[in-house]
């Protein structure tokens, strides 16, 4: 291997899609142990903690464990530093911020953290949140995707609300999740490798695949998950490799890298 010495892998839309493993998804994973390859699982799901999201995957058969998996609450964590925090998510993601011992608040917050919400995007929450940020709160994007593929079509993710918060306000949000660097920095120090050796492999062209590249890694981009030919055409974004599926990877890998 010359070049790339760690693979970043995002998880909805790369490993699995829906409630479906993509096929050849595990297969990948063991090849890149088997050959020395470290790797991190970095997903922009802001719904599920760490240890949920390794069980997920766990369920697809995946052989993946939480220290593998990197997600935007551990990065928003890092940047809150201990302030008082209102969150605007959704799930169990709240245990990583319970156990990283940040005070959760229904009032008077230093942070609104925003994550993808769901059906918790309610008039009266989004308010109280709207508010608070007026009050001097700031605003912390646990990720800004425009949507995500759900299991019968596209999903309005929290970007929509980001905004509409920013708007609202005339503030601008931290992002914390993809693509922000500093959140690709995170797992690539944790590997220990530098970025200009790293790939990512992403279903996203702007989050995974221009985020990527702005942190100075190479990039795939799979064709599977949200990918849609149209947006790759007219993004101004450009993979350095384009695969039918993750199980790809190790094939793309051998013929350029190794
Ligand atoms: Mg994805």
């Amino acid at each position: 291997m010359k070049e790339i010495r760690g693979v970043l892998l995002d998880i909805d839309g790369v490993l699995y899609v829906g409630r479906k493993a993509v096929e050849g998804g595990r297969e990948t994973v063991a090849w890149l142990r088997d050959n020395g390859i470290p790797f991190r699982c970095v997903s922009n799901t802001t719904s599920r903690s760490r240890q949920s999201i390794a069980e997920k995957l766990q369920g697809y058969g995946y052989d993946i464990d939480a220290g593998l998996v990197f997600n935007p609450p551990l990065a928003a964590i890092h940047h809150i530093a201990g302030k008082k925090t209102f969150l605007l998510t959704r799930g169990n993601v709240r245990d990583d911020f319970e156990e990283a011992g940040i005070p959760l608040v229904e009032d008077g917050a230093d942070v609104v953290v925003v994550g993808d919400a769901g059906d918790g995007f309610s008039y009266a929450a989004m308010n109280r949140a709207f508010r608070m940020v007026l009050d001097g709160a700031g605003i912390v994007a646990l990720e800004k995707d425009r949507y995500w593929m759900g299991d019968d079509g596209l999903m309005l993710s929290a970007g929509p609300f980001v905004t509409a918060l920013e708007y609202a306000t005339g503030k601008t949000a931290t992002v914390v999740g993809k693509p922000s660097t500093a959140f690709f920095s995170l797992a690539l120090a944790d590997m220990g490798v530098p970025p200009e050796q790293a790939l990512m492999v992403g279903d996203d062209i702007r989050t995974d695949i221009g985020g990527a590249q702005a942190a100075g890694m190479k990039t795939a981009l799979v064709m599977t998950g949200k990918f849609r030919k149209d947006t790759l055409d007219t993004s101004p974004y450009s993979p350095d490799h384009l695969i039918t599926s993750v199980a790809d990877l190790p094939a793309a890998l051998r013929a350029t890298y190794i």
